[in-house]
């Protein structure tokens, strides 16, 4: 039985992993994989934070075990294989009922649980990572393949909750998270930046910290049951990472869990589309038009020609030593833009510069006779200070752009879970695919 759930946070507590952790604690040894952690469509405004939806599969095991996390210092196992059905309207109640126990009330928190006997149609994922998908579709889609689902308020949860089944876990990393409910104590910025630091510093893990901008990325920002969450590729090592974690720095933990995930995979982004249509996520070959302007607040931004259209491009404060490289682009320059399509702009996560134009400015000329540097009278009138000499036209000389081509991305602190950090480039997915 494959189970989805979504939608039961609000931004004032809980997470929707936690409550999957739950289930992945009752379901031990009945699970099948790795549970899931998929983000959706990151320019969905019904969102509470990362529009992440979980999914679990659970029935008779076979294969080999797989360590899935640890209740306090008890390991948490699931099975690689299916080797057959086992389910009961009992295991249904548990589900909802912890659903039920754990969701957060209010307008915007709508859970959904889908209960599904086989696989949904990966498409259904393609599209809730890029477009906005109704409702009554995902209802129809889930009666046609005989699923049961459960709805609380408006039950928006079952878009989100059919999609993290519909994933086929290809592309993904991993990401380990820990958790302590009621929350642990609070910890300074000193403290969250040691241990962040600690985990980048293995080589294991990818986005934990963002040292110039002084954020301990494994951290959450908001009040929820999780500790830290840590990144990587080979879930085994983030496993014993996280113990080792624990240990050393007397970080407390309910419980971990490991979830398989979409993140970092740059799902999102559909290369040079005909078209770009709102909430989409794109890499555009573009020719930069204007030159970059800011507005109050430090948000830079640029006027792109694509597929002879114009698109204006955005690099948004929180983006930080970013805007730098947006800054210097000019007229001329050919890029390949990387991001989020809301408002008739593009928010920029990366860019490909893949030429930079030649710039020339005007100056004064040289003294033909003595090399030195003359002096403008004004209306062309340029004198050598030196032999009196007299020039009527100014010289034109290349600027260095201080800018090379090459790709540049945002920093760990403005990074959205989807987008893949360039260093991952031809880890997580094949390097022609889009670079
Ligand atoms: P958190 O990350 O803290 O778990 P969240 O950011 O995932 O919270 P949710 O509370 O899950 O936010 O709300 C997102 C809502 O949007 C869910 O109801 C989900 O079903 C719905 N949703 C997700 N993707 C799409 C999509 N592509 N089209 C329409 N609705 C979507």
């Amino acid at each position: 039985m494959f189970i989805g759930i979504d939608d039961t946070d609000s931004p004032d507590g809980m997470c929707t992993t936690y409550i999957a952790s739950k289930l992945v604690d009752h379901f031990r040894d009945r699970l099948i994989g790795y549970p899931r952690l998929v983000r959706l469509n990151p320019n969905i405004k019904y969102k509470t934070r990362g529009n992440g939806a979980l999914a679990i599969q659970v029935g008779q095991g076979g294969g080999s075990k797989i360590e899935v996390g640890h209740v306090h210092e008890t390991p948490v196992f699931s099975n690689s294989e299916l080797k057959k059905e086992q389910w009961s309207p009992d295991d249904m109640e548990k589900v909802i009922s912890t659903v039920e126990q754990f969701s957060e009330s209010g307008d915007n928190t709508n859970p959904g649980i889908v209960f599904s006997r086989v696989p949904i149609d990966p498409e259904l994922y393609m599209n809730a990572v890029r477009k906005e998908i109704e409702m009554v579709k995902i209802e129809k889609l889930l009666k046609s393949i005989d699923a049961e689902f459960v709805k609380f308020g408006n039950g928006r949860g079952i878009i989100g909750a059919a999609s993290a089944i519909s994933w086929t876990e290809n592309p993904h990393t991993f990401e380990v998270l820990n958790y302590s409910f009621p929350a642990g104590r609070r910890r300074s910025i000193t403290e969250k930046l040691e241990i962040s630091n600690y985990a980048e510093s293995t080589g294991l893990t990818f986005d934990s910290i963002d040292r110039r901008n002084r954020r301990p990325a494994i951290f959450p920002r908001e009040k929820t049951p999780v500790v830290y969450g840590i990144r990587g590729m080979d879930p085994d090592s983030l496993i014993r990472l996280s113990r080792d974690i624990n240990i050393k720095f007397s970080v407390e933990s309910e419980r971990t869990t490991i979830f398989k995930t979409n993140q970092a995979t740059d799902d999102h982004i559909v290369v040079n589309p005909p078209l770009l249509e709102n909430l989409g996520s794109y890499a555009i070959d573009a020719n930069v038009l204007s030159e970059p302007y800011s507005i109050r607040g430090g948000h830079y931004f640029l006027d792109l020609e694509y597929n002879s259209g114009r698109v204006r491009a955005a690099a948004f404060e929180p983006t930080k030593e970013f805007r730098s490289i947006i800054s210097r682009l000019r007229p001329g320059d050919m890029v390949r833009a990387f991001g989020s399509f809301v408002d008739e702009t593009i928010n920029l996560e990366k860019v490909r510069i893949s030429s930079v134009s030649e710039e020339y400015g005007r100056t004064n000329p040289k003294c033909k006779r003595c090399g030195i540097m003359t002096t403008n009278r004004g209306r062309n009138d340029f004198r050598c200070p030196s032999c009196g000499a007299r020039y009527s036209l100014p010289e034109y000389v290349r600027i260095n752009r201080n800018l090379t081509e090459g790709y540049y991305e945002v920093p760990v602190t403005a990074r959205r879970h989807l987008s893949m950090p360039l260093r991952l480039r031809g880890t997580v997915r094949d390097i022609n695919d889009m670079y």
